[in-house]
């Protein structure tokens, strides 16, 4: 998969996505990561991006022609196709795991990094296709998200994760989160790894976990546990279970 960036700081991108997993990835190929510098588009000779916004207030806006050309370098390089290109702002859709894991299907993603104040509009009414948002917060920059972004959707390219079981059976699979987990030493601060995870009885474990995960998903992540699809047997514990653990 080939990530195109469009920034204006390329190497925050390129530190920030050198190291571990996704390092790795880089290096074998399965995915290549593209910071294109917004700058290099600038059409004056000082290299600025940024103009104050028209009507007034406050801040500086990115210009729509650098952020414009830097697209079409982009689609140029890929033999003109038209992928998908991701406004990081606070005012789209917030990123989830059902999204990483559609994203994660493209061939080419370009995810397009605002700075200042944003960018002008109409730059943007005609090369994005899709808003996206990390949180509800305001950042400095679409630096930091774009970073998420990438994560997030890369560890899910199949061959990026050594074992690709590992992206299977976590949090968010089925709306529930992921059971405790446990390690070495058997027993730490006086406290003792579940037994059911000594026994070695496969059935039994598996059932454990996935109970781990509704209880822990009902304490921490009530929405998502109503989005969840339990079997009848699940849902008749989680009941008993309630019925014993509640006041
Ligand atoms: N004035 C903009 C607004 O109120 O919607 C916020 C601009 S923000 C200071 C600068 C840039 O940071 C944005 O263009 C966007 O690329 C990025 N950004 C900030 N918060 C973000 C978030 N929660 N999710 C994704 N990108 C964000």
């Amino acid at each position: 998969m080939n990530f195109h960036i469009l920034t204006l700081f390329p190497e925050m991108v390129e530190n920030g996505l050198n190291t571990s997993i996704i390092g790795r990835a880089v290096n074998a190929g399965l995915l290549s990561i593209d910071a294109v510098n917004i700058r290099d588009y600038a059409f004056n000779k000082h290299q600025s991006v940024d103009d104050y916004p028209y009507g007034g207030g406050a801040g500086m806006l990115m210009q729509a022609e650098p952020v414009y050309l830097a697209c079409e370098a982009v689609m140029q390089k890929i033999g003109g196709k038209r992928p998908r290109v991701v406004y990081l702002s606070p005012q789209g859709n917030v990123f989830d795991q059902k999204m990483a894991q559609e994203m994660a299907l493209e061939e080419d993603l370009v995810l397009l990094c605002g700075h200042y104040e944003g960018i002008d509009e109409r730059v943007l009414e005609e090369i994005v296709t899709d808003y996206v948002s990390i949180g509800d917060y305001v950042l400095t920059g679409g630096e930091l998200p774009a970073m998420v972004m990438v994560d997030a959707i890369s560890r899910l390219v199949p061959g990026v994760l050594h074992n690709d079981v590992s992206a299977e059976f976590e949090s968010f699979q089925d709306n529930l989160l992921e059971y405790p987990q446990y390690s070495r030493p058997e027993e730490w601060h006086g406290k003792k790894v579940p037994p059911v995870l000594l026994s070695g009885h496969h059935a039994n474990i598996e059932k454990w976990r996935r109970e781990q995960s509704i209880i822990r998903t009902y304490e921490r992540r009530p929405d998502l546990l109503e989005k969840s699809s339990l079997t009848d047997k699940e849902k008749k514990w989680f009941r008993q279970w309630l019925k014993e653990n509640e006041d």
